[in-house]
């Protein structure tokens, strides 16, 4: 049945996808972003079709912003969240743990915040507010993964061990304290935290890219050697106990991760918490990465290897068993090669990114 979501981060890459795919499925979508990693083409471009601009509503505002949230939250009557907003690399949250926990951990409370106010001035008259959350939670919080040959499952110890990683688990359990008081308070709410594996790729109707700044993942880097942008990849460590010597990541189409998304908005029942692994359950090495998208652009790629970055495991690879059960998701585009496709076609078309 349409709703009314909400997306914090709605103009970033994840964020953006989201959107989109709410838009196609007849929801009405309320962004809220601060644009300071997202990109306000974006905008333009979902709101392209008369249909779709109806809509979606932007109010341009930090996800810390619990006056603005809140009225927008009222104003559209919003029943469901999907929080993307939060800053997310890994290298960035050591430099700067306080920001990191203040973004994404002081972001998230004053959203709660923001949606109990919200309810508390709605719940006399109209609808009762927003009744589910599905949170962007990352592989990061299972940790120092080195050890782990088998694919992670869900119950893996969780010990993250990057600002960034704990960051997130820190939401994870907050979000989780606070679905237990409202059920206990009798309001209907549940939520779901999903953690993401190397999400890659574009939307495949060519209207949505990935657009970085700073850019720091394998995929995007690799296509822009491919294209002239870079002169090499910088190959992070060659001596892994894994087939090649280089680490292995398990790599997901963002619209496959969006896919996830909707699946468990729709199938969340009141008081529901539920945390699920989003990966496809297959590895690829750096060099297999490399492989592939040589194929795909049919250019030389140059590599230069360097040593380990500091952080990073040999290997994260998700057991997706139990959202495959669960939920009946599964992959539609579990091909690497489809992946790197997907983000080359965008990568061609907007050689400097969003705007060009
Ligand atoms: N990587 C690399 N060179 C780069 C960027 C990434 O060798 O310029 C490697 C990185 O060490 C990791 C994999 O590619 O093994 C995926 O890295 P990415 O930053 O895309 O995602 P992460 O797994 O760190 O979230």
């Amino acid at each position: 049945m349409p709703t009314s979501v909400m997306v914090t981060g709605g103009l970033g890459y994840i964020g953006s996808h989201a959107v989109q795919r709410l838009l196609r499925d007849g929801h009405d979508v309320v962004i809220i972003d601060n644009l300071f990693r997202g990109h306000r083409e974006v905008l333009e471009l979902l709101a392209r079709d008369a249909d779709a601009a109806k809509r979606i509503h932007f109010v341009h505002a930090d996800v810390a912003n619990r006056a603005a949230v809140r009225e927008a939250l009222l104003q559209h009557r919003v029943t469901t969240v999907m929080h993307f907003a939060a800053l997310a690399y890994v290298g960035e949250s050591v430099e700067s743990p306080v920001g990191y926990y203040r973004n994404n951990v002081g972001g998230l409370i004053e959203l709660l915040t923001a949606m109990d106010e919200a309810r508390r001035l709605q719940s006399s008259n109209g609808p009762a507010g927003v009744s589910r959350f599905v949170f962007s939670s990352t592989c990061a919080v299972y940790g120092d993964t080195s050890g782990a040959d088998k694919p992670l499952a869900e119950e893996t110890s969780l010990s993250p061990v990057s600002p960034y990683g704990r960051s997130k688990l820190m939401c994870e359990q907050l979000l989780s304290d606070e679905a237990a008081r409202l059920h206990a308070q009798g309001v209907d709410f549940a939520c779901a935290m999903l953690r993401y594996f190397n999400v890659c790729g574009c939307d495949r109707s060519g209207v949505l890219g990935e657009d970085h700044r700073p850019e720091t993942h394998l995929i995007p880097i690799i296509l822009e050697v491919a294209s002239g942008k870079r002169e090499c990849l910088t190959v992070f460590g060659e001596d892994y106990a894994t087939p090649d010597g280089t680490a292995i990541r398990d790599y997901i189409h963002v619209e496959d991760l969006v896919d996830a998304h909707v699946r468990v908005m729709n199938a969340l029942r009141n008081g529901e918490q539920r945390v699920y692994n989003v990966g496809t359950g297959q590895g690829a090495s750096v060099r297999e990465v490399l492989r592939a998208a040589r194929e795909v652009t049919g250019r030389e790629i140059a590599v230069k290897i360097v040593s380990r970055r500091a952080g990073d495991a040999a290997r994260a690879v998700a057991d997706p068993t139990k959202i495959m059960q669960e939920l009946a998701w599964k992959p539609s585009v579990p091909e690497l090669r489809e992946m790197i496709a997907s983000a080359w076609a965008w990568m061609q078309r907007h050689p400097r990114g969003y705007g060009s």
